[in-house]
């Protein structure tokens, strides 16, 4: 979907389809060459749905071929704040013991959801767990969360596109933009 089909709904946009890929190109290069010497042991863990286009381009401009999971948790419904209750909807089909698993995200808001899956994911003896997210909202945090890798940092407002979504509605988008309060308001 274009932007322009989303009439009113959208605000502005944010970033466009090449700046999105330009970046997650440069976070890949960057990846790749941290995992030196580990590589056969790198995991890729998606979190489901958003992440979904995130990590199709991001491991594509990987220079180098790792394997993928992908891991579903509830965690908004169809408001738009964080309740902080993670529940698992879809496990990893992977053993991640003893592997270097980088959870590739969309988004971290309040940053509660991915702070859960961090811990869950480390109490099963993997090497290292790390976090790739394309987007970050620094003033959202409500906790303190080590990501080694952000695409863009944005400030506070409710996005959709490029995976993310309202309500199921959106993820389709080629850009990301800010969605316009008479959406959700
Ligand atoms: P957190 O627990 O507040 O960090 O929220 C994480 C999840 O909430 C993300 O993986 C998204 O699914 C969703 N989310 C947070 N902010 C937005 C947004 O601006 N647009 C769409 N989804 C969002």
């Amino acid at each position: 979907m274009e932007a322009e089909h989303m009439g009113a709904d959208l605000q502005d946009i944010l970033f466009t389809e090449e700046q999105i890929q330009e970046r997650l190109a440069e976070l890949a290069q960057q990846v790749w060459a941290d995992y030196e010497g580990v590589h056969d042991k790198l995991l890729l863990v998606g979190v489901l749905k958003g992440a979904v286009l995130v990590m199709a381009d991001f491991m594509r401009a990987l220079p180098g071929s790792a394997p993928i999971d992908f891991l579903a948790v509830s965690s908004y419904g169809s408001g738009t704040k964080s309740s902080g209750v993670v529940r698992i909807l879809k496990d990893l089909d992977a053993d991640i013991t003893g592997r270097h698993v980088l959870i590739v995200e969309d988004i971290i808001d309040s940053g509660l959801t991915l702070s859960w899956i961090k811990t869950n994911l480390l109490s099963r003896g993997p090497a290292s767990v790390e976090i790739c997210t394309l987007l970050r909202k620094p003033e959202s945090l409500k906790v303190e969360i080590d990501v080694r890798y952000v695409g863009f940092d944005i400030p506070s407002a409710f996005v959709v596109g490029y995976g993310l979504d309202f309500d199921e509605q959106y993820r389709n988008l080629r850009v990301i933009g800010t969605l316009a309060t008479h959406v959700y308001s």
